[in-house]
């Protein structure tokens, strides 16, 4: 654990907690990155790392993911994640669970939690039983019909700055991924006139895509290479990496997908293709914002997708940030968030 306190020292993190309960044997992590702007948020996690470092740092790096998440949508909200260190399949009881919600608990609040790898709904029923400081299950509904919202109202942002109007009507639009937000967007999308290109590696799912809204089909791996005016990864991260940034005929990238890219350079590479990239956790923080909402006691979907629908603002004004700085949209996007955290 040597150089841990430097670590939270360099990145702003407020705590780094270790619990063990000899009891049931767990082993698990919090780390709280912020609550300036309100309670951390994160999900937590059930994982077995190759090393305890390692966990630590993962851990470290979604907290602080999540603070300039919530900061960018502009929610009473910081940052935090919970590990539970452990194989899911292996290693899962209810005590665990159990002892971990109390240990979440004894945060008073300063630490809100749900589901996240290796959890599910019965862990998260588990916990309910000794803290209110859980969400999620079935009590809130799945966030991803808003995050599939928030990104179609993102493309249309996008839309409006590379074609100069948010209208997607004959635009080509290749989506990665057709799972519970692609295949939401997909809808969106075909609803306003656009040419969907879709892959996934589940092939019935591409097959009811391509029957309800007449998308053309393409394996995983030639996703990269259609011509299309808009890619967006809705699967997993890094898609955008050397071997497929060259074979991207888009003129937009932005999709549901965290880390979509994942170096620094691989943003200079995008802007030097001359595409626009919306960055990731701005435009795909629709679940969040409906989390939060929910979390609040807001129950009207009509009032949720109207805050969800302010995703399309944020990117505008983003936008016109990297115009005038001449940053990277990922630098501009990290800048307003700590503007938000008040880190600058
Ligand atoms: P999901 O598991 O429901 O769907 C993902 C789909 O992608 C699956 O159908 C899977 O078969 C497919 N897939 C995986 N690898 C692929 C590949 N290489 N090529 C084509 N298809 C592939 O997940 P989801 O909830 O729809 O989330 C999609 C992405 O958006 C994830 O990266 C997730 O982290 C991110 N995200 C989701 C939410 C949310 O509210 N669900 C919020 C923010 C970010």
């Amino acid at each position: 654990m040597s150089g841990y306190l430097s670590k939270m020292e360099d990145q702003g993190f407020e705590e780094l907690i270790m619990i063990h309960d000899p009891s049931c044997g767990l082993k698990a992590a919090i780390a709280i990155h912020s609550t300036v702007r309100g309670p951390a948020l994160g999900g937590t996690r059930m994982w077995s790392y190759p090393s305890e470092a390692e966990a630590i740092d993962d851990l470290m790096h979604l907290a602080r993911g999540m603070s300039y998440k919530s900061a960018a949508a502009e929610l009473p909200l910081g940052g935090g994640k919970g590990l539970i260190i452990g194989d899911p399949n292996r290693d899962k009881c209810k005590e665990l669970f159990c002892s971990y919600a109390r240990a979440v608990n004894n945060l008073n609040g300063r630490f809100y939690t749900g589901k996240d790898m290796g959890v599910d709904e019965e862990d998260l029923t588990c916990m309910h039983n000794e803290t209110d400081y859980v969400i999620g299950g079935e009590t809130i509904g799945s966030p991803s019909p808003f995050t599939a919202y928030g990104v179609w109202k993102g493309i249309k942002a996008c839309a409006e700055e590379v074609y100069g109007s948010p209208g997607l009507e004959g635009k080509v639009i290749a989506v990665q991924g057709v799972g519970s937000v692609g295949e939401a967007l997909c809808r969106h999308l075909a609803e306003e006139g656009a040419s969907l290109i879709v892959s996934d590696l589940d092939r019935q799912r591409v097959k009811e895509i391509q029957e309800q809204l007449g998308a053309k089909a393409v394996d995983p791996d030639d996703i990269y290479s259609q011509e299309c005016d808009i890619f967006s990864p809705c699967a997993a991260g890094g898609v955008v990496n050397e071997e497929t940034l060259p074979r991207l005929k888009c003129k937009i990238i932005a999709g549901a997908a965290n880390n979509i890219y994942k170096s620094k350079e691989m943003g200079k590479a995008i802007e030097e293709q001359r595409i626009l990239y919306a960055p990731d956790y701005v435009i795909n923080a629709g679940g969040l914002i409906f989390v939060e909402m929910r979390r609040r006691g807001i129950t009207d979907k009509e009032e949720i997708k109207t805050e969800v629908a302010r995703i399309d603002g944020r990117l505008k004004e983003l936008f016109r940030r990297v115009r005038e700085e001449r940053l990277l949209p990922g630098e501009i996007a990290d800048i307003m968030a700590e503007e938000r955290m008040q880190l600058r």
